[in-house]
């Protein structure tokens, strides 16, 4: 055996090795404890980027260690390989999506694999497989038996740049989640999944979850935005009906001065039909419909409005309220139209600031009464009621009940409660997708294909052009289909499912990977693994992917096909791979090949070091893991990914990071092979003997290091902690003598000492492991080796007594750990209160340290 650690020599030998023996293939044990991990699967883009590496790696740490604590560990890996990028690599390359898919996967797979992760890779499938989206076709004729899937002309979110629909969750602040094109709206027959059934159901088990971090729960609850409040009849002037409002505020009623209409909601161009007004009306609303609607309803954003020459009547104070069309006032929340409070809502007060509309304050402060002529901004803290009838001297907090019963009691309005969440649109006009399994006959209407026609197979030659609507709908092949009720020929859906829905049950699906049996899920199988145990993935998913798997979990539940409510008990995000970024003026973000001594290689400009960014290839500053393992190994990797942050933080780039990594398993690797000749085939000590001096300490620190490891580990995935303990381990073995070469109790001590580095560092970088603990001896494999435990008495810090005296005389005593230094003994025996006080005013002319012992102050004079 070479002494040189070579790890491209030791991974790939022991790649082969686990492979060949199925090391991660694993069943159902009811003899065991299930331990269910899983990453977020990848979309196959082409290559695995440093993000892929840390995320499978913390997964991968997780994995090995829960086997070796002696769990049925489930590990799968897949592709989420339907969406976006595959056809417009097919419109600008002319490569067929499901080709350049399969080549993506093949090369990522073999990523993976050289990444050493310990997947159970007969599971894998990849979801534009027929095999697979059969399965979600069949859930899709469920649900819209169920009522759960429908089908609507609403207005959509359409996206110019990647033309197609986009779910609400998928806009970004006006823009499109994937390609940042501002997104349009469109009026569109769409296909939606009832979520909103769930909505009380996916609230409610957000207080279920203790195990997601308290952000992602918070961003899941403001997503679904329950908010109690009261629906208020406002009767219009011209007798025609009243105007239905929606609030949370109903203690503010009786300062109700106006009414704010959005734009686009029906009753603005009603009210001016007809009248000379109708054109300048038009026109605002037609301005209106092009702002941006989360810019519209920002603080800052300017706020514009138009009379409609209309009243209505505050219900409680009978004032005659002017209507208002407003930009500020969105359709689709709440009802579309807005009681306006000026003096308590800082929307409504500038915009009555703007057109000179009445100020009634309705809630006092205690201290300082409010003048509405002096009043600069709204006030919106808690008060007294006034100017409110019966209310008045109420304290608001408790008005918002008695309003609410006065209102229901009088006919006038009732409690009720509105969500911000929507129902999901599904829709998409795009080729790489499942198709939605429906046909539409012009006779019988729209309804389901026939389950045993499923699955309907994506067909495979299509024009991709990147033009306009669905390309499926140009393939008559395809969309020629007979009626399953009066056979006559029909058409089928063209549009395919959203990417999304593939990811919200694939997870039921590793269960049993390959299960060709309705209805693709075995129920055994899901009761023995389901829930996750574990979840890892960015926070970016923190609101779509986890509410629609949330969702498809309960509704799954509901049809029969698995037992659990809740599909993620653990949920980890992690943090993002940054690296800083380096700019020219002539030639913008520079690959650091481009940035020689801080020149730009081009123009010999100066290179200006920007910001530390996610790692993006538009930003340059990303570092490719194919040339890291080729340059260091795959365990050289997986280590500096875990040692350089905690998982849930940002992880800075570093070169130095990555070096220092592989130094030390260079010096962990030397260290134990220099052993090797002196402790093989030696037992680990096993206590007994007592241990005195370096021996004593070492066995202590290795006790210690279990102990640090194991809890950092299990109670909060903190393997930098983890690893920095290991590391400390390794100095405290070189920093020891060597023992005489018949010394064994020393070797015995020793090689505990290397078996505990071995094994605590086994998940981490298990091939260098694998390897050293084959040398020493065993032909077993570290997958299902037992974790170490550790002796809480070897490991307790040991503490002895110092004796303090001044001038020879006993006047304290100090307990220290047992090795501490000699100098801070004597700097504690100087500032120790007791024996201060014998030496108070004098000179301390010399101090005596007898190690272990005492310490002796002598004064002067
Ligand atoms: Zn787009
Ligand atoms: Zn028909
Ligand atoms: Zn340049």
């Amino acid at each position: 055996m070479s002494k040189k650690y070579n790890p491209q020599i030791i991974e790939e030998k022991w790649q082969k090795h686990w492979e060949k023996e199925g090391v991660f293939k694993v069943g159902e044990d009811r003899t065991r404890r299930k331990y269910y991990l899983l990453e977020m699967f990848p979309y196959p883009s082409g290559k695995i980027h440093m993000g892929h590496v840390r995320n499978y790696s913390i997964g991968d740490v997780v994995a090995r260690y829960k086997r070796m604590r002696g769990y049925n560990v489930l590990h799968p890996m897949g592709w989420d390989a339907f969406g976006l990028p595959a056809e417009n690599a097919a419109i600008e390359r002319g490569v067929h999506p499901a080709i350049w898919t399969s080549e993506n996967i093949a090369h990522m797979k073999k990523q993976l694999k050289r990444m050493g992760f310990s997947y159970d890779w007969d599971r894998e499938f990849a979801t534009c497989d027929p095999a697979y989206y059969r399965w979600e076709q069949l859930f899709f004729i469920w649900m819209y038996e169920k009522g759960l899937a429908y089908k609507k002309k609403a207005e959509v979110n359409w996206c110019p740049q990647c033309r197609t629909v986009l779910a609400n969750e998928q806009v970004e602040a006006g823009q499109c989640w994937r390609c940042s094109a501002r997104v349009e709206e469109q009026v569109r027959e769409q296909w939606f999944f009832r979520i909103t059934d769930y909505v009380e159901e996916l609230l409610s088990y957000c207080d279920k979850l203790p195990g997601w971090p308290e952000r992602v729960i918070a961003m899941q609850k403001n997503w679904i935005g329950k908010s109690c409040g009261c629906e208020i009849d406002f009767p219009r002037a011209d007798g025609r009906g009243a105007i239905k409002v929606f609030t949370t505020r109903q203690d503010t009623l009786y300062g109700a001065t106006f009414m704010l209409v959005a734009a686009e909601h029906p009753l603005v161009m009603e009210l001016v039909q007809g009248t000379s007004r109708e054109a300048e009306v038009r026109a605002f609303v037609e301005k209106v419909k092009k702002q941006d609607k989360i810019m519209r309803t920002s603080e800052s954003y300017e706020k514009e409005g138009l009379f409609l020459d209309a009243y209505c009547k505050n219900p409680v104070t009978d004032r005659m309220m002017p209507i208002y069309a407003a930009n500020f006032v969105l359709a689709d929340y709440g009802t579309g139209c807005v009681m306006a409070v000026p003096t308590h809502d800082q929307r409504d007060f500038e915009f009555a600031r703007k057109f000179g509309l009445p100020l009634v304050v309705v809630i006092q402060p205690r201290d300082n009464p409010l003048d509405p002529g002096e009043m600069t901004a709204a006030y919106v803290d808690e008060g007294i009621l006034v100017n409110s009838g019966s209310f008045d001297g109420m304290e608001n907090l408790k008005a918002l009940d008695a309003i609410a019963a006065h209102l229901e009691a009088t006919g006038r309005g009732k409690k009720t409660v509105q969500y911000r969440l929507r129902d999901w649109g599904i829709s998409r006009q795009r080729y790489w997708g499942a198709p939605i399994p429906m046909i539409i006959c012009d006779s019988c209407g729209t309804m389901p294909a026939d389950e045993a026609d499923l699955p309907v197979v994506l067909p495979h030659d299509v024009d991709l052009t990147g033009e306009g609507g669905s390309p499926l709908a140009g393939k008559r092949a395809f969309v020629e289909a007979a009626c399953p009720r009066c056979g006559q020929t029909a058409k089928r859906e063209t549009d395919t499912m959203d990417t999304f829905v593939e990811s919200s049950w694939y997870f039921n699906r590793y269960c049993s990977a390959h299960f060709t049996e309705r209805p693709g899920i075995d129920r055994a199988k899901v009761d023995y693994w389901m829930p996750v145990d574990q979840y890892i993935g960015g926070i970016e998913h923190a609101i779509l992917h986890l509410l629609y798997a949330r969702f498809y979990t309960k509704m799954l539940r509901d049809f029969g096909v698995l037992g659990v409510d809740e599909p993620f008990t653990n949920l980890l995000t992690q943090g993002m791979v940054c690296k800083e970024t380096m700019r020219c003026g002539a030639h913008g973000y520079l690959f650091p090949s481009e940035a020689k001594e801080g020149k730009c290689s081009h123009c010999g400009g100066e290179v200006t070091i920007g910001k530390t960014e996610k790692m993006s290839k538009s930003l340059k500053n990303v570092v490719d893991p194919d040339y890291l393992i080729k340059e260091y190994g795959a365990d050289t990797v997986r280590l500096f990914c875990l040692f350089a942050a905690p998982p849930e933080k940002d992880l800075e780039w570093s070169d130095q990071g990555v070096e220092g990594a592989f130094r030390f398993l260079n010096r962990a690797w030397h260290i134990i092979m220099d052993y090797l000749d002196n402790i093989e085939g030696v037992e680990p000590f096993r206590g007994g003997e007592g241990l005195e001096g370096e021996l004593r300490a070492l066995r202590r620190k290795t006790h210690q290091t279990i102990k640090k490891v194991t809890v950092d580990i299990e109670e909060r995935f903190h393997f930098n902690t983890a690893i920095s303990a290991v590391m400390e381990l390794v100095n405290l073995l070189y920093q020891i003598k060597r023992p005489s070469r018949g010394d064994k109790t020393a070797f015995s001590v020793i090689r505990e000492t290397v078996e505990a580095i071995v094994l605590l560092l086994a998940p981490i970088v298990p091939h260098i492991t694998e390897e050293l603990s084959l040398q020493l001896g065993y032909a077993q494999g570290l997958a299902d080796a037992p974790w170490p435990a550790y002796d809480p008495f070897v490991a307790a810090e040991e503490e002895i007594t110092i004796v303090i005296q001044v001038n020879g005389k006993v006047r304290s005593r100090i307990t220290v750990p047992v090795d501490e230094d000699g100098e801070n003994i004597k700097t504690m025996a100087l500032t120790d209160e007791k024996a201060g006080k014998f030496i108070e005013g004098k000179k301390v002319a010399k101090v005596i340290y007898v190690p272990k012992r005492l310490v002796n102050i002598v004064t002067q004079g």
